[in-house]
């Protein structure tokens, strides 16, 4: 993201009616360590309280982490949240969490630093500390019933993405016909957390793929939302399924699907990759090339 896209981001949002808590995230943002202080700089210009999420993973040294937390703290960031989960571990040897979360409590002092999720700060070291750990190494040590609540229940994982087809054997996986009664009005029109992406893509909560307005030019609260977006609030996921059945020839997964958003995310890469033009809200589309 620009310097002058995340500008205009920042005073999008500060232009909404009460105007949200804003995170500053990625892919990792401190890579672009010059431009996350630059955001936060103008977040706290506009009045938007602001927070960090990292991942740690440029937090090969406490020092390090230590000096840029307190850069970003004196520029007015309010608090780093640092993302802990086997997810991340599958990337990111457990040291540098633990380095960020050390340097962090020094910096931002206690109730401001946020690990998510701190439980399984213990679960991630129980593995090697300066390695990253693959996540069927969760399955070989516990079994499959311990591996699906650590990684299920445990972190709350939405089915949307890969997880549905890279851990759908660890649950009870359900035709499409059982989510026929779900829609998403709640997760698209009431979300409580969405983001906001360079490309103009406004997100509604965890629904990674699905865009509900470009939030350059367009009010991502207004409806209509574009055609496939309002078949979801209205009809849900089993909406989507029953038309791509019928106009797009698309086939049920075998071995069903392990949440309604494995559903939603099955069928959409199906509309991606037959009709690409005529759903843009099918958007980042690097979305679908990389699931
Ligand atoms: S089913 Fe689709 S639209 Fe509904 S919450 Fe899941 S990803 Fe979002």
């Amino acid at each position: 993201m620009s310097i002058e896209v995340l500008r205009r981001a920042l005073e999008t949002v500060a232009g909404w009616p009460n105007p949200p808590q804003v995170h500053l995230t990625g892919g990792e943002p401190f890579l672009f360590f010059d431009l996350l202080l630059e955001g936060t700089r103008m977040a706290a210009d506009l009045g938007i309280t602001a927070y960090v999420e990292t991942n740690a993973m440029w937090c090969v040294d406490e020092d390090v982490a230590g000096e840029r937390f307190r850069r970003l703290r004196d520029a007015g960031l309010s608090a780093v949240l640092v993302s802990c989960s086997p997810f991340h571990a599958v990337k990111i040897p457990p040291i540098r969490t633990v380095n960020a979360v050390r340097a962090a409590l020094q910096v931002f002092g206690s109730p401001r630093t946020i690990v998510y999720l701190a439980e399984f700060l213990q679960i991630v070291q129980q593995f090697d500390l300066e390695s990253p750990t693959p996540l069927e190494r969760y399955e070989e040590q516990f079994g499959a019933e311990r591996a699906s609540q650590i990684l299920w229940d445990g972190y709350g994982i939405i089915s949307g993405g890969r997880a549905g087809y890279k851990l759908g054997h660890l649950v009870e996986c359900q035709p499409a016909e059982v989510f026929g009664e779900e829609n998403c009005a709640g997760n698209i029109l009431y979300a409580p957390h969405s983001h906001m992406d360079l490309y103009g893509n406004y997100i509604p909560a965890f629904c990674g793929g699905l865009t509900a307005a470009d939030w350059r030019t367009e009010d991502p609260f207004q409806r209509p939302h574009p055609e496939l977006v309002e078949l979801l609030i209205e009809h849900g996921p089993y909406g989507l399924f029953a038309m791509a059945q019928e106009r797009y020839d698309y086939r049920p997964l075998p071995g069903d699907y392990a949440g309604k958003c494995h559903l939603c995310v099955d069928v959409r890469w199906h509309l991606a990759e037959v009709k690409p033009d005529d759903y843009p809200e099918l958007r980042p589309v690097s979305f679908y090339e990389n699931i």
